[in-house]
């Protein structure tokens, strides 16, 4: 799809102008957060619309208690249709150290939802799914959003 197909589509979805909508697939093809973002966000018009028009990205974004549902209520879905699987201790230690050293790792939003762990020493989750990595890692049938996974689930 060229640059002008996808802004016109993406104004549509967006309600934007092309222009707006051209500016943001451009941002998308070299800031990761806000490509993920702009993913999260496509089905949701009005916070597309926020997100597009940049008035307020964080309030944009702070909106995601929904989609954190959501991501969790997929990942409880693909780990049920695999029989409730944990991976091996070695494959959740490999992936624990991939998120450790990524930037997209970071304490919570103040937000009671994303507050998964209040318990926890370690309250960091993935800003781009929203989920508590020590407890999606053990799981099988999961994925990192950004792909930086696959190394550590190959065996050793
Ligand atoms: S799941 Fe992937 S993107 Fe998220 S913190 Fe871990 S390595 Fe980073």
């Amino acid at each position: 799809m060229s640059l002008e197909a996808a802004a016109e589509e993406l104004a549509r979805l967006g309600g934007v102008d092309r222009r707006r909508a051209a500016a943001a697939i451009l941002r998308a093809s070299h800031d990761e957060v806000f490509r993920a973002r702009l993913t999260q966000l496509a089905k949701k018009p009005a916070l597309l619309h926020s997100l597009l028009l940049a008035e307020d990205e964080d309030a944009a974004v702070r909106q995601q208690p929904v989609d954190v549902i959501e991501e969790l209520t997929r990942s409880i879905r693909a780990w049920a249709a695999n029989g409730f699987g944990l991976v091996e201790p070695s494959t959740y230690f490999r992936r624990l150290d991939v998120c450790n050293s990524c930037p997209h790792y970071r304490e919570p939003a103040d937000d009671p939802l994303l507050t998964i762990a209040p318990w926890a020493t370690d309250r960091r989750v993935c800003e781009l799914c929203g989920c508590y990595m020590r407890l999606k890692a053990r799981l099988t049938k999961q994925h990192c959003p950004a792909g930086k996974w696959e190394e550590a689930d190959v065996p050793l």
